[in-house]
């Protein structure tokens, strides 16, 4: 049985990576009908909050990212980390360490200037014939690994191929802290254990945790599951995406008018892909995703390519669904609209808008004020038309409101006139709608009720 998992920690949004991170894991769950498990990683105690967890959670429904077990704290596991961890101490795989924080800093600093690597020196750690110290009463002692001293870490990763490391290389990782809240290294190994993950897949800044997380898998006795450590993302800039160069949360996504599917189509070709597909259904990435054709190289993210995508889904999307979405869009602007009317709106604009919030741009003009801009005004809502308009504006007063008689109007009005379409179409369109530019005329003002559209053309 194939089990992936997800494991953030609670002290921000869902960033973008851990959201791709989230949905290749989902998905190769789903691919092999395994199971996929939501673990939320909030030893940071400081700095992990219920908000977060809410919004990751959120982030996820979103995506329809659904997991079969979780959310499972690891807070709510620290009795099975000690358990652990005592077992570790009887068989001689870890050791309590009396090296406080100030020495442990002071040792480092003197390292450095001999010249020598960073590392904990192994003062506490048990050998064979060694005599350690007495230990201090008045310290509180952390736990270590005692990790190999000889021989290579070696791991086949399915995205970076094989990696190995020596041992020499790592030193011995605290486990758990002296106020008995494990550290990420060994919490991830019991979980990841216990919860029976056979496929991990994580961001590229875990590769150099890995060797010691095999390591203790090893100390355990332990199955070690399959890892594969993804490339970063980069920003458009080339360097990496961060809070500072634009949007990195799923959420902000939402906010911005992107539906979940282009966001679930868009996240997964990054750094992944099936061919020369660019569009593709959850349903196809479910049975393409096995795993391979993840890229080794960062990818980067391009907002153009992604508005592209959105604007794939957004013709596609039913108008009732646009509707509900826009109308949340419009009254973030405190705009009210009319929910009967808002699905037709959304069927006639939605192919020129790449997010919900564009939508609603456009369709703001039929629930609240338009302010043409003065030089629009100057330019097309002349002395010389202002006649023809005031035609128009009697002539649709008269009619049955249906986009053929609003058709007929304008082309009486046209022919009284002697003027052509476009002089008292672009007109019309920088009164009623603000702009020079929509759909049909006859069309774009059907949507209004009658007595708005007489009353901007009688602004004129
Ligand atoms: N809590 C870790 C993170 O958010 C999880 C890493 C892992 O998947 O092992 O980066």
């Amino acid at each position: 049985m194939i089990r992936t998992r997800i494991a953030p920690s609670p002290t921000g949004f869902l960033h973008l990576g851990t959201a791709r991170t989230a949905l290749y894991s989902w998905a190769f769950a789903r691919h092999h009908g395994g199971q996929f498990v939501l673990r939320i990683e909030d030893t940071d105690v400081a700095r992990s909050t219920q908000d977060s967890v809410e919004q990751i959670i959120a982030a996820m429904k979103w995506l329809g990212l659904d997991y079969d077990e979780g959310p499972i704290y690891q807070m709510q596991r620290l009795e099975r980390y000690q358990a652990v961890v005592d077992q570790m101490i009887a068989s001689g795989h870890a050791y309590r360490c009396y090296t406080t924080p100030e020495e442990l800093e002071a040792m480092k600093a003197a390292q450095e200037a001999r010249g020598e690597k960073r590392r904990y020196d192994g003062t506490w750690r048990p050998e064979p014939g060694k005599v350690l110290p007495p230990a201090p009463a008045q310290v509180k002692p952390v736990v270590r690994f005692r990790n190999p001293v000889d021989g290579d870490v070696s791991w086949n990763d399915f995205v970076k191929g094989p990696i190995t490391v020596n041992n020499r290389e790592i030193d011995d990782l605290i486990i758990l802290r002296a106020d008995g809240v494990p550290t990420y290294n060994f919490a991830v190994v019991v979980d990841d254990w216990d919860m029976k993950i056979t496929h991990v897949f994580r961001g590229d800044e875990h590769v150099n945790n890995t060797p010691w997380q095999i390591n203790i898998y090893e100390a355990l006795g332990a199955p070690c599951p399959t890892f594969g450590h993804m490339p970063i993302i980069l920003g458009d800039d080339g360097l990496k995406l961060s809070k500072r160069r634009g949007a990195v949360s799923v959420t902000a996504y939402e906010e911005n008018g992107y539906l979940p599917e282009a966001m679930l189509n868009y996240l997964s070709r990054l750094g992944w892909s099936h061919g020369d597909d660019e569009l593709f259904s959850r349903e196809q990435l479910v049975s393409w995703f096995d795993g391979t054709h993840l890229n080794k190289s960062p990818a980067q993210w391009d907002p153009a390519k992604l508005e592209w995508v959105n604007s794939h889904y957004m013709k596609q999307a039913d108008d009732a669904r646009l509707a509900e979405l826009v109308a949340g869009q419009l009254a973030k602007h405190g705009i009210e609209a009319d929910k009967a009317r808002l699905p037709a709106m959304c069927a006639l604009y939605k192919d020129r808008c790449p997010t919900t919030v564009a939508l609603a741009d456009w369709l703001s003009m039929y629930f609240a004020p338009v302010s043409p801009s003065a030089e629009d005004l100057a330019q097309h809502v002349t002395d010389a038309i202002k006649p023809a308009l005031a035609t128009l504006a009697g002539k649709l007063d008269a009619i049955e409101w249906t986009k053929a008689a609003i058709s007929l109007a304008i082309k009486e009005t046209i022919a009284a006139h002697g003027i052509k379409m476009p002089q008292l179409a672009i007109p019309v369109r920088v009164l009623v709608c603000g702009r020079t530019q929509t759909p049909s005329v006859d069309a774009a003002l059907e949507l209004f009720d009658k007595k708005s559209v007489i009353e901007r053309l009688r602004k004129a």
